[in-house]
């Protein structure tokens, strides 16, 4: 399937444009989802018999990369959607897929809780068995594309089994569902990650993803990668633009009693090789990560655990750099880089976080597991 003349039509004729309304309104971009829908992108790596382009990971994180570069906002939509997708293709989820594939249906992770926090691997939220059906509650803390979403891949503790959390696909405008407030992030300002919370929502027994218990398997072999990968994807994309912008305003900017651009001063050009080397550094690291799992090779795990570690501080870095190498141009958002600054902030707290990867990435350097066993 070719993407790459669609992605580049829609981000340069509506991504790139409503970015800035998207952050300042904290707009969710509805019209980019619909136009990813419509070309195909949305169901980019749903399995072709269902209908999708049988992608894999190396489409969907150019796909978010390039995103990004206009938007952080549209590209954690998409980055949640693909998440989920591979939850529902390792599960075999044939009706979502389809919808999917067909461009009509955006999902998202229902992970994090107000219980457990970032602590995704151990829910706290109950399912219910109630004759064929299951009662799901949960006070589910941040949601991607809440209000946007026609599903949720929804984590809970299991129905009976010992494992620690069961998965379920949810649809969106469920009876109990209810989503408090709206979201006023210091970045990613057009994501809606809001709560949403379960009170006594009925789902039948066959939405259970997988196993009953056998969540945290399906989390951390099937989705863990994929949100790696392309949350790391994103932090390229971030790193990428600030850097293009920064370099065209270096060299586009005068200091008309020198008669020289800001290039031509050296802590600035520094400042902007120092940018250009994390990046690529980053970019370089990512995509060997994406050939390890597409080439299933041993260090896979650990290296895309490296990969949102190192991009999570590459993204921050980088934006720091910029505001400081474009000056007060950048603080009074002369620039579009205050709002990359702003967005670069997300991803260490994002589960795992920066924090919980650190573990990780030692843990596996020690031969420990991931997690230790639940409490
Ligand atoms: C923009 C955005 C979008 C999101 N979208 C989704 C989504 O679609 N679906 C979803 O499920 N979740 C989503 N999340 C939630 C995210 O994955 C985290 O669960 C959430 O940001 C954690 O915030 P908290 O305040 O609960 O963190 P806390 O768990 O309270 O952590 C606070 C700090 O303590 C650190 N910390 C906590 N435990 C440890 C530990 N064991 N070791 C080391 N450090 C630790 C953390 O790294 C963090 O810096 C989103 C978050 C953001 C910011």
């Amino acid at each position: 399937m070719t993407y790459h003349k669609e992605l580049t039509r829609i981000i340069e004729e509506i991504v790139a444009p409503a970015a800035s309304g998207t952050d300042s309104e904290g707009a969710f971009p509805s019209d980019a989802v619909d136009a990813l829908g419509a070309a195909g992108v949305l169901g980019l790596t749903v399995p072709a018999p269902y209908g999708g382009g049988g992608l894999g990971p190396g489409a969907a994180t150019d796909v978010v990369r390039n995103l990004a570069t206009a938007c952080s906002s549209t590209a954690m939509v998409v980055t949640m959607h693909y998440a989920a997708t591979a939850a529902l293709t390792a599960t075999g989820r044939e009706d979502v897929l389809r919808e999917i594939g067909a461009g009509r249906h955006l999902t998202t992770l229902a992970f994090s809780e107000s219980g457990s926090r970032s602590h995704f691997w151990q829910p706290v939220s109950t399912a219910t068995a109630d004759g064929e059906e299951v009662v799901l509650d949960a006070r589910k803390s941040w949601v991607t594309s809440a209000r946007h979403a026609d599903s949720y891949v929804w984590s809970s503790r299991p129905l009976a089994a010992d494992g620690p959390m069961s998965l379920w696909t949810v649809p969106a405008g469920k009876d109990g569902l209810s989503l408090p407030g709206r979201f006023d992030g210091l970045g990613l300002r057009g994501n809606e990650s809001l709560p949403v919370h379960a009170d006594g929502v009925r789902v039948a027994r066959t939405d259970l993803l997988g196993e009953d218990g056998a969540g945290l398997d399906i989390a951390l072999t099937a989705v863990l990668p994929w949100f790696l990968l392309l949350s790391a994807s994103c932090g390229v994309g971030l790193a990428q633009a600030v850097t293009a912008a920064t370099a065209e305003h270096l060299t586009g900017t005068r200091l008309e009693h020198l008669d020289q651009s800001l290039a031509q001063q050296l802590p600035s050009r520094a400042k902007l090789a120092r940018m250009r080397i994390q990046t690529d550094r980053t970019g370089a690291l990512v995509a060997d990560a994406v050939a390890a799992v597409d080439g299933g090779r041993a260090d896979a795990q650990l290296l895309v655990l490296e990969a949102k570690a190192a991009a999570d501080e590459t993204a921050a870095e980088v934006a720091d750099l910029a505001m400081s190498a474009c000056g007060g141009a950048a603080f009074r958002k002369e620039l579009p880089i205050e709002r990359r600054f702003r967005d670069s902030r997300a991803a260490r707290v994002m589960a795992p976080t920066t924090d919980a990867l650190h573990d990780f990435v030692g843990r596996a350097l020690c031969g420990l597991p991931l997690l230790d066993a639940p409490a």
